[in-house]
């Protein structure tokens, strides 16, 4: 099958006649086509045309155990012959969610008591509004209806999830976002705080612009805040220490639910198997994606502390049965391929592997470009970095955006055999590699990008 796909010659034709392209410059596309990748192994993908690149994205943050695992393909292999699958409605079951759910559970970064399945962070995130409300309705509080988010954050592109998302250009031309989602400031040094401002008091700043919205909103009608434990797709922003314990007073004195988005920090990015931990949050609910089976199959989660769960279930008797759920909920052979993902990462030791190639990562990506004219800053935590490129370093100054540089560096850097990927709302390029790649694989990686951003400069 897969020397047929190779040997058809006519790919790219096909793609542009038929396959309408999600994200995508449909415009450009039609001009210049796609490129169809069509086998990876470890870290490294292979076009069909036969050239290889390093997958410094592995995928879109998610095939976080890298490709070709045998582990994961034996499993779905013998799950879609014993039982591909079956629903979860009406109280039916299979076995490999039940498993699943109880494995998340202890292995939950703060306690939470019940797993709601779906396919993607979309569809989670979409969940967890739903149950903010539904739990807001069965406690007699049904005001606290509205959702905020943060700028830049990224939460997925459905109706309500695309609404969370703080970036307008993925809201043009949609109509979002939705009236109940509101936006507060990114912990997002850069371009929120002036140069010497201590952690402390940029804490102090970001906590008041929430408090501040969550007043003139009014408490009794803000029902929960949704963030990133650092921020993915709007920059890889990590926050200054101490700010979600700040977050979290704040929340607590509004009775107002925290939904942490663990959709690329989950199982294991950040050098622990949560970035909840690793940032110290305290959330009432987390959405899982991506790692979650390291995308081999589409699966999410959404945890749901207790406090949330008898909520909802006491509210059955004033609002009848729980009417949520996908055709596709708990599926069995996405639920086995999370178990073997889960395995890989716990025999393999890969969460300590993160941390020590993400330790290795940032100093390769120091060396390469911290002495780099227009670089404005070098960021990231664990296994994900940026380089954020500015026109001018003192004060620091964005170009144009006309002039943006990071899409013309990341095709550049394909030249060198290297995948990265440029982030719509800053002018950043970013590294989120599968977790099994080496240090010689990271150097040849950051040394390609740094060659790709001297040849556009
Ligand atoms: N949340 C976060 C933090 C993400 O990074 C993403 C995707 O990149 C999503 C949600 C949406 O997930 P999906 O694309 O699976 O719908």
């Amino acid at each position: 099958m897969h020397d047929l796909l190779r040997n058809t010659p006519d790919l790219e034709t096909l793609d542009k006649r038929y396959f309408f392209h999600p994200f995508t410059a449909l415009a450009d596309h039609e001009r210049n086509g796609p490129h169809v990748v069509v086998k990876g192994e470890g870290v490294w993908l292979e076009d069909n045309h036969g050239a290889r690149f390093i997958d410094g994205m592995a995928g879109l943050w998610c095939v976080n155990v890298g490709y070709g695992r045998e582990e994961i393909a034996d499993v779905l292999q013998h799950q879609a012959l014993t039982l591909p699958y079956f629903h979860s409605f009406s109280s039916w079951a299979t076995d490999t969610p039940i498993l699943l759910a109880e494995r998340l559970i202890e292995m939950a970064p703060v306690p939470m008591s019940k797993v709601f399945f779906g396919q993607s962070g979309s569809d989670a995130n979409d969940t967890q509004v739903k149950l903010v409300w539904y739990y807001n309705n069965a406690r007699g509080k049904p005001g606290k209806k509205k959702i905020i988010a943060r700028n830049r954050g990224y939460h997925g592109v459905t109706i309500v999830s695309g609404s969370l998302t703080g970036m307008p250009s993925l809201h043009s031309g949609f109509d979002l976002p939705l009236s109940f989602v509101r936006h507060t400031t990114a912990p997002y040094r850069l371009w929120e705080a002036e140069p010497g401002l201590s952690d402390e008091d940029f804490v102090a700043r970001l906590a008041g612009d929430l408090e501040n919205l969550i007043l003139a909103e009014g408490p009794e009608t803000v029902g929960a805040v949704i963030m990133e434990p650092v921020m993915g797709a709007g920059g890889v922003i990590v926050p200054p220490e101490g700010y979600y314990p700040a977050i979290r007073a704040v929340l607590d004195r509004h009775d107002v639910l925290l939904i942490a988005d663990e959709v690329i920090t989950g199982f294991g990015r950040l050098g622990t198997m949560f970035g909840t931990t690793a940032m110290a949050m305290q959330p009432d609910l987390v959405t899982l994606a991506k790692g979650i089976t390291s995308a081999y199959v589409p699966l999410s989660a959404c945890m749901v502390s207790e406090k949330v769960w008898r909520a909802i279930v006491d509210g059955q008797g004033a609002l009848g049965a729980f009417g949520h759920g996908y055709t596709y909920s708990a599926h069995p052979l996405a639920a086995a391929a999370a178990l073997a993902n889960l395995d890989i990462i716990e025999n393999d030791g890969l969460v300590e592997q993160a941390g020590a190639r993400g330790a290795f990562m940032h100093a390769r990506l120091q060396a390469a470009f911290a002495d780099h004219p227009l670089v404005g800053e070098i960021r990231g935590t664990g296994l994900v970095g940026a380089v954020e490129f500015v026109a001018r370093k003192s004060p620091a100054t964005r170009f144009e955006p006309a002039l943006k540089i990071a899409g013309r560096v990341v095709k550049a850097a394909l030249a060198q055999g290297v995948i990265t990927r440029a982030l719509p709302h800053a002018d950043t390029i970013s590294f989120s590699p599968p977790f099994v790649i080496s240090e010689d694989e990271i150097t040849q990686m950051v040394e390609g990008a740094r060659k790709a951003a001297d040849a556009v400069m």
